[in-house]
């Protein structure tokens, strides 16, 4: 009987500490404001405290795929397709009417001579995601070499060249803001291979024709950081970059006719849209 009981003992022993260690290894229950408790500090710059369950989940989408050298990537489901590969729809000519490029196999590619052309639509802050490539074999030196350019907002060129082997002025090759910053690196592939740019761009901020917050842009050259959050100090020009207020706060997206045969593929935007 009483060897019994010890082994009963035993086992109560066991089970409540089992269970005490349970209780103790249970996860800490997240703090909530109640009656006598102070409330979640709220967020900088934000009506929300902080790990509010009620405030509002960001919108669900579906991501892109990576492009290949052979196949181009899928947008992700929130994109606004500038370009699919089959037609320039949704672009016209600078110089007024439909864009003239060569639309074939999938791109299309600088018609010299007709001038630049630009998306019928205008935007704000964006992200933008599209693939060039400079013609093989290369030819010409310098800034003569494979030249175009991305003008963010119809006047910030973000300079397409083919710099692989090309020297030029650093503030004028690819990846550099035109006239403005170098790329941080020089990233490019040779000609005759697709490169991508994924650009996030924020326009400058007007008050009473003032600027009160520059322009800034973030570029990936083919995966890679080359320009990080740089201040744009006005649209590219020739000379010292200044604001001008007729510029505002949206614009195109134009592609630069600088006579090279350039090819352009899988163009797409996404707009910035900041949330509660
Ligand atoms: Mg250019």
């Amino acid at each position: 009987m009483k060897k019994r009981l010890s082994i009963l003992t035993a086992i109560l022993v066991t089970v409540a500490t089992a269970g005490f260690v349970t209780f103790c290894s249970r996860p800490t229950p997240s703090p909530k404001a109640s009656a006598g408790q102070e409330a979640a500090p709220l967020q900088a710059a934000s009506k929300w405290p902080v790990h509010d369950m009620q405030r509002p989940q960001p919108l669900v989408i579906t991501p892109g795929t990576f492009s290949t050298q052979q196949t181009p990537g899928q947008p992700p489901s929130d994109a606004i397709v500038l370009f699919d590969g089959k037609d320039l729809s949704k672009w016209q000519s600078i110089k007024g009417g439909p864009a003239g490029w060569k639309v074939e196999h999938g791109y299309f590619q600088v018609a010299p001579g007709t001038g630049d052309i630009e998306t019928q639509q205008k935007f704000g802050p964006i992200q933008l995601h599209l693939e060039w490539r400079e013609p093989a074999p290369a030819h010409g030196t310098s800034q003569g070499r494979g030249n175009s350019g991305v003008f963010l907002q119809g006047h910030y060129e973000v300079q397409v060249l083919d710099s692989y082997h090309n020297i030029t002025y650093p503030d004028g090759q690819a990846g550099a803001v035109y006239g403005q910053h170098p790329p941080l690196v020089n990233t490019c592939r040779p000609p005759g291979e697709w490169q991508t740019y994924d650009i996030a761009f924020t326009p400058a901020i007007w008050q009473g024709g003032q600027v009160t917050v520059p322009a800034y842009v973030t570029v990936f050259q083919n995966g890679v950081l080359v320009q990080n959050h740089a201040e744009i100090l006005g649209p590219t020009v020739s000379d010292h970059p200044h604001y001008d207020p007729a510029v505002g706060s949206v614009g195109p997206l134009r592609l630069q006719d600088h006579h090279g045969l350039i090819r352009y593929r899988n163009i797409w935007v996404r707009e910035i849209k900041p949330v509660d």
